[in-house]
């Protein structure tokens, strides 16, 4: 484990990455990430949409564990010129966002213990990793990604990164496609979870909207249990085009004179 590498204050530099330094994960940190790799995959068949089934490829590596990034990205950037970098944990949010709007990844330097395979905390490098790197092989999410990353600097700039943070929530980590007519995930925070992929999909309870910007933008949500609303999305497609055409600062104007909305 990294605990000395979590608790570190900003690395040098203002991009807070550091080295992966892949050989310093310990047997039981690659026994971890074989064991939660193999129950989600197990746990997302016929849930995810054919974008994440088809990108799980990429982190079928020459070894078993965590993923080399070097090995990784060498993959990953051939496919979107997306690369993952290491940091030690979460990282400010124009941090976060500058490193999007770069196409470059940032993954926690850590995982969880085997006592803590439900683990909600921190990102983890199996969240980072597992949950997010397959859809970056996506070219559509990858433009997507990298718009927000955009959005997002600018976003802070104006005072309205609460609004643009809820469109990354409900879209790149806890999103809904419909493909072929069923629901299936293409979120992070669901594909890297084992509760919430069942959850999402198969509450009857849990509210599902159609994916629109402005409601979104609107509606608060959780980060410490399972969402009481999910966005569904038609196609990556139409999420990009949703995003390129859309006037974000008259949104925020609009949006400003309007009540916020709760997820539930
Ligand atoms: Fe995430």
């Amino acid at each position: 484990m990294f605990a000395d590498f979590r608790d570190a204050t900003a690395p040098a530099g203002d991009d807070w990455t550091i080295p992966q330094n892949w050989s310093h994960y310990t047997v039981e940190d690659h026994r971890v990430w074989d064991l939660l790799f193999a129950r989600q995959q197990a746990r997302l068949a016929g849930r995810a949409v054919r974008a994440f089934e088809e990108g799980l490829d990429v982190l079928r590596l020459s070894h078993s564990g965590i993923p080399d990034f070097d090995e990784l990205n060498a993959r990953l950037f051939a496919r979107t010129g997306w690369t993952v970098v290491a940091v030690p944990g979460l990282v400010p949010d124009e941090v976060f966002f500058r490193h999007l709007s770069r196409r470059q990844f940032p993954a926690g330097n850590f995982i969880r213990s085997a006592k803590q395979l439900d683990y909600l905390e921190e990102p983890d490098v199996f969240h980072d990793v597992f949950g997010h790197v397959p859809m970056l092989t996506n070219p559509r999410v990858a433009d997507v990604l990298e718009m927000l990353g955009h959005r997002g600097l600018e976003a802070l700039d104006k005072g309205q990164l609460h609004r643009l943070s809820r469109l990354y929530w409900y879209t790149v980590e806890f999103g809904l496609a419909r493909e072929d007519g069923a629901l299936k995930i293409y979120g992070a925070g669901l594909a890297s979870s084992f509760g919430e992929a069942g959850f999402a999909l198969e509450d009857e309870a849990v509210a599902r909207h159609r994916f629109d910007l402005a409601r979104v933008l609107r509606t608060r949500y959780r980060s410490e249990a399972f969402q009481l609303c999910y966005f569904v999305i038609d196609s990556f497609d139409s999420l990009l085009d949703a995003l390129e055409s859309a006037d974000l600062d008259a949104l925020y104007a609009t949006l400003d004179g309007l009540p916020e909305l709760d997820a539930g």
